[in-house]
């Protein structure tokens, strides 16, 4: 008998469709090199022990006493509980995790541990369950059990895209379409060197702002706002008239980014970039200083069509597109330009070193 199962999942980077997905809109991510890796190996009764490299302790607790502790813990705590919710049986084992997915960068840490976490416990115990629904189990545990009310984007995207290929995700249907990045651009993707925590309170302060806006509009959801009446968006009182007009002109150009990649327009594609960084940083209030800078930075370098920030934002990462073939020297230069003008310390995560 196999005692000991691996499994991985890819952190992500969303390309555009930013704080869509928990509004029933359009998104568009791909994975990234960096992943979780996980080890589990079979134990005894309904002891669950952790370890994790990007954690202070071990930490154990038992399948069916789950209970939240407010850290790291309650990501694969959460996994047990959905499953159990979920009426499938598990028996105690010991998991082993590692990672070189930043935590907190907007990659999506989250879901790669989850979906990790979520193949190794599939393959260990025999379960049923498809790349869709281990999808949905993540999220469930993110939400109901961590206190993370995220769409379900991070999830889909490390259960279910490939590599070389952006996810086109419908996230109210959960349709997708694969589609291949376009070879006239390299992509850079550059963690600012400043954290955030979604489990903290801002990211679900943008979700209350939405459904606040959504049910002021008398829709189920802001995607059910079609572009054509941005005008009423402008009726509603502030901050909830600009955070709708930010998720109802993101998901227009979720679909425009399509049809650039399809057409392999990346000079249009860097366009919607730009336009996507200015809503998340003026209309929804996303970015921080920091950020801003290492936009500009990216946008100034004549081998850049493009740049923005990518995931929850208050911090994180930034996605820019560059010519093809001229990914590492210009992430280089960006890097080294923004490090010397903000103090930070960021890092060039994609191209891979
Ligand atoms: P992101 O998903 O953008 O990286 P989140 O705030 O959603 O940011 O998730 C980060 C949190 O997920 C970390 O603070 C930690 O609690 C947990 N986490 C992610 N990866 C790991 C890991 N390899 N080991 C321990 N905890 C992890
Ligand atoms: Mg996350």
């Amino acid at each position: 008998m196999v005692r000991s199962t691996r499994a991985a999942a890819p952190g992500r980077v969303n390309l555009i469709g930013e704080h869509t997905d928990y509004n029933g809109g359009f998104v568009l991510p791909t994975p990234i090199p960096q992943k979780t890796r996980v080890e589990l190996a079979r134990g005894e009764g309904r002891l669950v022990r952790v370890r994790s490299d990007q954690a202070p302790a071990p930490a154990e607790y038992a399948l069916g006493r789950e209970r939240p502790r407010g850290d790291w813990l309650d990501y694969v705590q959460g996994l047990t509980w959905a499953l159990g919710e979920a009426g499938f049986e598990l028996e105690g084992f010991n998991l082993r995790v590692t990672s070189d997915v930043p935590l907190g960068a907007g990659l999506s840490s989250s879901a790669a541990l989850e979906i990790a976490v979520l193949r190794a416990i599939r393959a260990a115990f025999a379960l049923d369950l498809d790349d869709v629904r281990l999808a949905r189990l993540g999220q469930r545990a993110e939400n109901d059990f961590v206190g993370a009310r995220c769409g379900i984007m991070d999830q889909m995207a490390a259960s279910l895209a490939d590599a070389g290929a952006a996810l086109f995700l419908d996230t109210r249907s959960l349709e997708f379409r694969r589609i291949a990045l376009p070879p006239a651009a390299d992509l850079i993707v550059i963690h600012s060197g400043v954290s955030h925590a979604i489990a903290g309170g801002d990211y679900n302060t943008r979700r209350a702002e939405c459904e606040a806006a959504a049910s002021a509009l008398g829709v189920p959801q802001l995607r059910d706002v079609s572009p054509a009446d941005l005008g009423r968006l402008a009726q509603l009182p502030e901050p909830f008239g600009s955070r709708a007009r930010h998720v109802v002109t993101e998901n227009q150009r979720v679909l425009e980014a399509v049809l650039a990649l399809e057409a392999n327009d990346v000079a249009r594609l860097g366009q919607l970039f730009v336009e996507s960084h200015a809503s998340m940083r003026d209309d929804f209030d996303v970015s921080v200083p920091q950020v801003d800078l290492l936009v500009d930075v990216a946008c100034a370098d004549e081998r850049v069509f493009g740049a923005r920030l990518t995931g929850g934002g208050f911090g994180g990462a930034v996605v820019v597109l560059a010519a093809a073939g001229e990914g590492r020297g210009a992430g280089e230069r960006i890097t080294r330009a923004y490090a010397e003008r903000s103090g930070e310390r960021p890092t060039l995560l994609v191209p891979a070193g």
